[in-house]
């Protein structure tokens, strides 16, 4: 089995540049070849600490396979220099003081063992398929954490997310809340802000005396810090902000009498995790409610008394079940799903810090638990990272509108709830540690108008908070929301008939443009030449205009191709209604995409925008015309295929787009293969979204017709930000270095958003710098400062709070197996196109062998036979096969490159709920739905069926079953379904009469027609778009689209997950 196959390198080599994100920040210079200089990392997770772990991890069993051979460093690239973008690793200067060698693998190297059709045993490996000295190929691991080169953190003094913001505070101006006659933004105060004002109440009290303890322990650690609040009778404190935010997997908070308590929980389990013993206390029982330490930071203070907000120096809001500290043999317990949707794990922090953490769903970290150095966190082989989802759009913050927003004047972070109040007017920073001053206005809380109340302020009760901000934050005023269409009308374009679908669906929507007054609509159609249409007001129908020459693109009139919507309202419906007749009889083939592009930024330059293309096939005239590079036989490899773009064209102009505040949404509809990888440049570095039709036709493919339908529904009306930028910043002693998303990275932590959308998500990775061993608590804040679509300049903030932990066991006993899964996929995709999708496919399953044998040689104290998981990470091995079968990642299938190309994208741009749901759907047995157990939604009865495995195993012919994989919402019915689904919720007579394409489900008076219909909307109820419903019988083409999220199961290439979970037991037991 064991054969020398792929040399990998040692630790921290082949630092190349990413040619999704050219080069570094410091003009590094791409190269073609293998770089020697470990310190230009790639992607900055094949960079290396120095004197740290360096992979060379021990050997895993190589099983070389040919079509999976190296693809090394020199690829195909266009030189995209001096550019930063997405997936970058911010690249910092050399330092001379670290000094790691690259060290060479000369053994073998771990491989996943493939299926009996690809094992070596079966293929011979050609000689010659790996040239060791041409290339060398980048570690097969991960080197999750950067260099600490001391150089560089995000906390330089006065950086500011908001342009030319001051760094005074003005004290003397008055504040103005948001009117009390504003019933809506009231509400926000009351609703999200705060419970009732507790005056002069020592300490929130949601102790409950006297609950029951839990069981006793079984010779586990003490796991809850301890407790060192008073006791209070004065009930239940303010409602927790999320009730998402309470895993499933938690039980009640423990609770706890008035004085310090240390318990035992937990079953036996191996190793103590010394940190939650160490636990600083430092107020002890008896001690004055008013002395409260406050836990982060250098040094501690006294609070004094301030009332119910306070964080305190313990953390006894143990939020894990003592499930949670089990050890689970993943090879006895094979079904470790549970049977309702996984939830992220809750920080293991004090109650009433938790209760003011921010929701999981808008920001989280892939370890609740940070560990307290960069050496800790090397040895649990984990990735570090924030999953952002800071525009969603069903979070509602509150907001304040105030002259001053309450900044630290150090580090620029905007005043939240994990700041420490030193006296009334003094307030410690949680980021920097800087103590400020509280102005003058904030003393007066605008809720209660008491005065003398900072900590009681909205500001200070909301970890999701938005701020209107003043003129020091704009750089011109805001710019009205612009929308420019671009559509491709040549031949191909006009035989899919999408226009008439576009068209329409504008026209529908033109009232809910998100706007005000001021927006402004244009339109530019393109096929071997550019037309552009004037809709000047008092014209009495669109003027066209055709501009041939595509070599230098002359503007006709601009003034009038821009105009603004509700003055020229009519004349945009004309042409609207005319489009899609206009061009029936074209017989010309051509695509000048680049030139209409550049055309088209010209017309948005000054103005900025949203800018909104659509084509149908591979561009083919002037600048931007691509050549087919799919070849179809290569297909199914892992080896040499296009995944990066052929030109820097579509790149350069989306950084020109991003200089202007325009961002370029890209819709491809498209049966031919069109060169996605080279197109969705002009997106990504835009902040742009990338849409995608394979096979569109009006006749022909109806699913799609449905599908672009729906989507467009919610592009067009979804809210939207414009000229934004975004800035994470993080506790000192972090760093972040790699983004993952859709923007352009424009200074060292400055993300660059033309547009922003609700549903972008976005991912950074981070390592530990400086040891946190004086801080308990460490923070993270977003700050997002955008143009709302009626001209208001706002700030969404977003403040995270984690524990800080100095046990291995605690790392991993905090692990948020979702995030980690979602930022490796992010790094794979990385991976993918900086070296090769095999690679990335290796670094993957690698990550799950390295996670787990450090668990297995550092935390368990007994080897027993078996795969040994902690609890926290019982699904981790799953997802990531989850991720190998992704159309991303998958070998052995016929994935078109564009598809392949576009789910990478989706990796990239998903907020991590939905990538999840993609790469792991949920799975539902539907036609036996029940009232069980099911949920109480005003006056709605809505079932729930537990989440069966992804396998066939759990199939069966006589059932229905339900896939939900966020976007689409798959409904399999079994041959042999019983007549009772059939008539009473699909209302057909017998399985023969379901019809081939059933995309709704009639409303039918009957109860299994209820349920059905009732779990359906409330799944969709739960996402911002309307994820279609496709009915899909035993014999449709679409059941192999079904039958391919069993990842359970094994394939023609891939393992099934007992044989992934044998592999892994294999490796890690070594
Ligand atoms: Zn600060």
């Amino acid at each position: 089995m064991s054969q020398p196959g792929v040399p990998a390198s040692g630790g921290a080599l082949t630092g190349l540049q990413a040619q999704n994100g050219a080069a570094s920040a410091s003009g590094s210079p791409y190269t073609n070849g293998p770089i020697h200089n470990e310190l230009m990392s790639s992607q900055g997770y094949n960079s290396q600490l120095p004197g740290s772990y360096s992979h060379l991890i021990p050997a895993k069993t190589l099983n070389p396979i040919s079509v999976q051979s190296k693809y090394g460093g020199s690829q195909t690239v266009s030189p995209l220099s001096n550019y930063q973008g997405p997936g970058q690793t911010l690249h910092r200067p050399p330092v001379a003081s670290n000094p790691v060698t690259p060290s060479l693998h000369s053994g073998p190297v771990p491989r996943m063992p493939q299926h009996a059709s690809q094992n070596p045993a079966a293929t011979p490996v050609p000689s010659g398929s790996f040239h060791p000295g041409a290339n060398v190929s980048p570690p097969l691991n991960w080197q999750y954490n950067y260099p600490s080169t001391g150089l560089q953190t995000n906390h330089g003094p006065l950086v500011s997310s908001g342009p030319a913001m001051s760094g005074n505070t003005n004290l003397t101006t008055g504040h103005h809340y948001v009117s009390s006659g504003d019933p809506s933004l009231q509400n926000n105060f009351i609703k999200s802000g705060s419970a009732p004002p507790m005056v002069n109440s020592p300490l929130p009290t949601t102790f409950q005396p006297g609950a029951p303890l839990p069981p006793p322990p079984m010779g586990g650690p003490p796991l809850v810090r301890a407790l060192t609040t008073q006791k209070s009778s004065q009930g239940a404190g303010p409602q927790p902000l999320f009730s998402s935010a309470v895993s499933q997997e938690a039980t009640p908070q423990l609770t706890n009498k008035n004085t310090t308590v240390s318990r035992s929980v937990g079953y036996s389990y191996p190793s103590l995790p010394p940190g939650y013993q160490n636990a600083t206390a430092p107020s002890a029982a008896g001690m004055p409610p008013s002395s409260l330490s406050y836990p982060s930071g250098p040094q501690a203070f006294t609070q004094t008394p301030l009332g119910a907000n306070h964080l305190t120096a313990s953390m006894s809001g143990l939020s894990l079940h003592p499930e949670g500290l089990r050890v689970v043999n993943l090879l006895q317990e094979r079904n470790m799903l549970p049977p309702t949707p996984l939830q992220p794990p809750v920080p293991n922090l004090h109650e009433d810090i938790q209760r003011l953490n921010c929701n999981p769903e808008s920001f989280r970290c892939t370890l609740t638990n940070i560990p307290q150095t960069q050496a800790l966190l090397s040895k649990a082989k984990l990735p570090l990272g924030l999953l952002l989802h800071p525009f969603k759009d069903s979070v509602q913050p509150p907001v304040v509108t105030s002259s001053t927003i309450v900044r630290c004047r150090q580090c620029r972070t905007y005043i939240n709830p994990f700041v420490s109040f030193l006296d009334q007017r003094r307030w410690k920073c949680n980021i920097c540690y800087q103590v400020n001053d509280v102005p003058e206005e904030f003393m007066r809380n605008p809720l209660t108008r008491i005065y003398g109340e900072p900590h009681k302020r909205p500001e200070v009760q909301n970890a999701t908070i938005e701020f209107m901000a003043p003129v020091e934050y704009m750089l011109r005023p805001p710019q009205p929301p612009v929308y420019l269409f671009v559509f491709d009308v040549s031949h191909n374009a006009v035989e899919t008939g999408y226009l008439n679908s576009v068209c329409q669906s504008l026209l529908n929507n033109l009232d809910s443009l998100p706007g005000n007054t001021r927006t402004k609509i244009g339109f530019i159609t393109f096929d071997s030449t550019i037309h552009f249409y004037s809709l000047q007001e008092g014209l009495s129908q669109p003027q066209m205009l055709i501009v041939s020459d595509i070599e230098d693109v002359f503007m006709p009139m601009p003034e009038n191709l821009l105009v603004n919507l509700n003055e020229s309202k009519e004349l945009v419906q004309d042409l609207l209604k005319t489009l899609p007749q206009m061009f029936t009889k074209t017989l010309e083939t051509q695509s000048a995409l680049g030139p209409a592009l550049q055309a088209a930024f010209k017309l948005m330059s000054t103005s900025g925008g949203r800018m909104s293309v659509f084509q149908t096939q591979l561009p083919t005239l002037g600048v931007g015309a691509l050549k087919p590079r799919e070849e179809p036989n290569h297909r199914s490899s892992a080896k040499e295929i296009h995944l990066t773009p052929s030109t820097d064209f579509y790149k350069k102009l989306a950084l020109d787009c991003s200089g202007q505040q325009v961002a370029v949404d890209l819709f491809l509809l498209s049966g031919q293969y069109s060169d996605l990888a080279s197109l969705c440049c002009i997106s990504r570095y835009s902040a742009g979204s990338v849409y995608y039709y394979p096979s569109y036709h009006h006749q022909h493919n109806p699913v799609q017709v449905q599908k672009l339908q729906k989507e467009l529904q919610r592009y067009l009306t979804r809210k939207i930000g414009f000229e934004a930028v975004m800035r994470i910043r993080s506790t000192k002693g972090l760093s972040i270095h790699t983004f993952h998303g859709n923007f352009f990275v424009r200074s060292t932590d400055l993300l660059s958003l033309p547009n922003v959308n609700p549903d972008a998500g976005y991912a950074v990775q981070m390592s530990v710098e400086e040891n946190l061993t004086d801080t308990q608590l460490v923070s993270f804040q977003s700050a997002l400062l955008y143009t709302s679509s009626k001209g208001e300049r706002r700030i969404r903030v977003h403040t995270l709070c984690l524990p800080v932990v100095s046990t291995l066991n605690e790392v991993f006993l905090g692990a948020d197996v979702q995030a980690i899964s979602g930022l490796l996929a992010n790094m794979a995709v990385d991976r993918s196109m900086t070296a090769s999708l095999s690679d990335a496919r290796d670094a993957l399953v690698n990550a799950v062998i390295d996670s787990l044998s450090a668990y297995r040689s550092s935390v368990l104290s007994s080897q027993q036979p078996g795969l040994m998981v902690p609890f926290s990470l019982r699904l981790f091995p799953l997802f990531v096969l989850a991720l190998l079968k992704q159309k991303s990642f998958q070998t052995g299938t016929n994935t078109r490159l564009d598809e392949r190309i576009f789910a990478m994208c989706q990796v990239k741009s998903q907020p991590l709920f939905y990538l999840m749901l993609t790469t792991h759907p949920s799975l539902y047995r539907v036609d036996n739905l029940s009232d069980e157990g099911a949920l109480n939604i005003s006056d709605r009865t809505v079932p729930q069926p537990p989440v069966l495995q992804l396998s066939v195993e759990k199939l069966s012919r006589d059932g229905a079953f339900l896939l939900d994989t966020g976007s689409v919402l798959m409904l399999w019915v079994g041959k042999n379904c019983g007549q009772n689904f059939l008539s009473q919720v699909l209302g057909v007579q017998n399985y023969a009469s379901i019809p081939h394409t059933m995309t709704d489900l009639p409303e039918l008076d009957t109860p299994e027609s209820a349920r059905t219909i009732a779990f359906i909307s409330w799944l969709r109820e739960q996402r911002p778009f309307f994820p279609i419903l496709y009915v899909i019988r035993d014999e449709s083409p679409m059941k192999a689209n079904f039958l391919q999220n069993m990842v359970e199961d094994r394939t023609e290439s891939a393992l099934s997950y007992y044989e992934f979970l044998l592999h892994i037991q294999q490796q890690v037991n070594k």
